[in-house]
C-alpha cells in the first residue's frame, strides 16, 4: 500500500490534475508520505486527500502541496523558504529537496516535536523548526525567497510581507471556511503583486501558541 507503485500512481494523478513541474513531482514520488501519518492511516497515505494529523490538525492533500510549491519555485531554484503551520512535517519535506534551506513555524508544540522526529528519520538536515506564531515570521533568517503559509486567512500578515526578499513570492490560503482562494504574491520594486491561484480549503490560521 506504500510501494513504488502506489506513490507512481499518486504521481500521475497530479500530473493529470495539471501539475507538470518534473522536480516538484519527483519531490512528492520520493517523498514517503505514509511515515508523516498514525500507522492506522499509512494505507491511505498515498490517496490524493488531507489526512488527521492529531490536534485537530491535517496533513494537506498532495495535489494542493504540489500545486502551492509549484506556484512557489516559479520554476527556479530558492535559497531561503518559510513555511507557516508546518504541521506533519510533510510540505517541508517535500521543500527540503527543492530549496536550500526551510524554515518553519508550528504553533503546536506536539506537532513541532513529531514534524522534528519524522524529518530527522529521513535524514533531512536542511530543515529548522520553531515553536511560535507563524503570523510574526521568523525575522532572525530573514529575508525569505519564498514564504508559504499551510493555513488559511483572511489577510495577508503584514509582518510575513516585511520578511519577504525583493523579487519573492507568498503563497497563502487566504479566506475562511468555504472560502478561500489559494494566492500567490510577489514583492516587485513598486509593491507587491496578486494572483489567484484556485479554490482551496485549509484549517485556519490562529495567533499565538498552543
Ligand atoms: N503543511 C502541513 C503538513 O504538511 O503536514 C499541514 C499544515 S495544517 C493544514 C496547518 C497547520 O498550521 C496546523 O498544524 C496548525 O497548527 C498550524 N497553524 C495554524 N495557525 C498557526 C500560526 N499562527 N502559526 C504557526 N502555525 C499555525
Amino acid at each position: 500500500m506504500t510501494s513504488r507503485r502506489t506513490r507512481e500512481r499518486l504521481v500521475e494523478r497530479l500530473r493529470t490534475g495539471g501539475i507538470s513541474n518534473p522536480s516538484v513531482l519527483a519531490a512528492i514520488r520520493d517523498t514517503p508520505r505514509h511515515l508523516f501519518v498514525d500507522e492506522a492511516l499509512a494505507s491511505r497515505a498515498y490517496e490524493d486527500t488531507a489526512l488527521p494529523i492529531g490536534a485537530g490538525q491535517t496533513i494537506s492533500q498532495p495535489y494542493i502541496v504540489a500545486r502551492a510549491t509549484d506556484a512557489l519555485l516559479g520554476g527556479e531554484r530558492l535559497e531561503r523558504v518559510l513555511e507557516v503551520g508546518c504541521g506533519s512535517g510533510y510540505q517541508a519535506a517535500i521543500l527540503s529537496v527543492l530549496v536550500s534551506m526551510v524554515y518553519a513555524v508550528e504553533r503546536i508544540s506536539s506537532l513541532v516535536y513529531r514534524a522534528r522526529e519524522h524529518l530527522h528519520r529521513l535524514g533531512v538536515d536542511n530543515v529548522r523548526i520553531r515553536h511560535g506564531d507563524g503570523a510574526l515570521g521568523w525575522p532572525e533568517h530573514a529575508p525569505y525567497d519564498g514564504i508559504i503559509i499551510s493555513a488559511a486567512s483572511e489577510e495577508v500578515p503584514g509582518c510575513l510581507l516585511e520578511q519577504l526578499a525583493s523579487d519573492g513570492r507568498l503563497i497563502m490560503p487566504l479566506g475562511s471556511g468555504q472560502n478561500q482562494t489559494l494566492i500567490s504574491v510577489q514583492r516587485t520594486e513598486q509593491g507587491f503583486e496578486r494572483r489567484e491561484l484556485e479554490s482551496v480549503r485549509f484549517v485556519p490560521l490562529i495567533g499565538g501558541t498552543g
